[in-house]
């Protein structure tokens, strides 16, 4: 049976840690802000942003939420964006995806100070990540990456395989792996011999969304995996890209969903928030 990476418990840890940066910044007068603007009606987005705040409030990091009508322009955004930009009271800001569809979302990230960019998300935070120099880390990769090093697991040398190549989970995921020495192999939905591929993997890192992609007969004895997938289901649960019942037996170490990497992401995201405010007062990274 493998051994749960409890996201709660990890993600518990490193807020508190941010907490304790945040009263330190605090006695020098320096309070971490954070703005999230959110576009729309959609039901996960407000379920995000609401658990964003509660994180903000638990690290005792302001939080200001903008929300924005299902109409709004694109010039009114970008107008708000360069308000927060130019606010010197605010050191991150983030744009809760998906934009409505008559929103350009890659307009909106590229016009977010990349100082300010907490999701990591703008081309110039992209680049640091891709040569290994970064401040401000990729939100839910260095998420997993916190787990890895809590459980005192190692890539050095491993095989590691991520199975999805977004922007914002694949890509990412694939660079801080490689960044720690593991051979790193990234599928996607025209890999051929997917199977084979993911069952010599020693970490199995599952972002497609799909429900229960990732079955037993995938992976190898041993394996780590982790599940990136939040997939809404039709009786309202939330159900992994990995099929956890049966993994679980084969698996050495796995993630539950929910509450394995979703509360990470947002740890990472309460400490991009400290990264910023100290890089913005001039106290390093
Ligand atoms: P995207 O839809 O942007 O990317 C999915 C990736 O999966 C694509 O690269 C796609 O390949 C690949 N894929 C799709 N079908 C297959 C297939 N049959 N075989 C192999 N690869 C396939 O998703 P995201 O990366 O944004 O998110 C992935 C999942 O993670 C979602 O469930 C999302 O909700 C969740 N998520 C969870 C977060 C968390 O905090 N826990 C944060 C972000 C996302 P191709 O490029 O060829 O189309």
């Amino acid at each position: 049976m493998a051994k749960i990476i409890s996201g709660k418990e990890v993600s518990l840890a490193v807020k508190q840690e941010v907490a304790d940066e945040v009263a330190q910044l605090k006695n020098e007068g320096i309070e971490p802000s954070l703005a999230v603007i959110l576009v729309g009606n959609d039901p996960a987005s407000k379920v995000y942003v609401n658990n964003k705040k509660k994180a903000c409030d638990f690290c005792g990091i302001r939080s200001l939420e903008f929300l924005l009508g299902e109409e709004t322009t694109q010039e009114e955004l970008m107008e708000l964006v360069e308000r927060l930009n130019n606010d010197e009271t605010v050191n991150g800001i983030l744009c809760q995806l998906p934009l409505p569809k008559h929103l350009d979302e890659q307009a909106v990230l590229n016009a977010i100070k990349p100082q300010k960019d907490v999701d990591a998300f703008h081309p110039e935070n992209v680049g640091h990540i891709m040569i290994g120099d970064y401040a401000m880390l990729p939100c839910t990769p260095s998420g997993i990456m916190e787990m890895f090093r809590y459980e005192g697991i190692e890539l050095d040398g491993k095989n590691c395989v991520v199975i999805g190549r977004s922007n914002i989970v694949g890509k990412p995921m694939a660079m801080l792996m490689l960044k720690e020495n593991a051979t790193v192999t990234i599928c996607h939905s025209h890999t051929e011999n997917l199977k084979k591929i993911v069952s010599e993997a020693d970490v199995v890192v599952a972002a497609v969304g799909i429900p229960k992609f990732v079955t037993a007969d995938m992976i190898k004895d041993g394996a780590v995996v982790i599940d990136v997938g939040i997939n809404r289901m039709e009786d309202g649960k939330l159900c992994g890209d990995v099929d956890y019942e049966a993994c679980e037996k084969k698996a050495s170490y796995i993630t539950p969903v929910p509450g394995g990497v979703g509360p990470m992401t947002i740890a990472t995201l309460m400490k991009n928030t400290v990264t910023a405010a100290k890089i913005q007062n001039k106290r390093g990274k």
